[in-house]
């Protein structure tokens, strides 16, 4: 029977075992699933995680502390 079928799987594996992965982050080897965040930058697909570390690398450091320093001494200006 069909229905008894399923609940044995169920008891042996949890759903979250049972998905098919559609894509693997190409820098962690971590499998991607349905609804998972997931990332392509030429041909290269990204987890959320390596998405974020990537975006990091490549973004502009903003040197807050000196921006800091400007807001503050503008405020002692006026
Ligand atoms: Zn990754």
């Amino acid at each position: 029977m069909a229905a008894k079928y399923l609940n044995n799987d169920l008891h042996l594996e949890s759903p979250e075992n049972k998905r098919t992965p559609i894509y693997k982050c190409d820098i962690c080897d971590k499998e991607i699933f349905e609804g998972n965040d997931c990332y392509k930058i030429a041909d290269i697909i990204y987890c959320s995680k390596c998405m974020d570390a990537h975006l990091q690398i490549i973004a502009e450091t903003i040197d807050t502390e000196a921006f800091l320093v400007k807001l503050e001494n503008e405020e002692v200006g006026d």
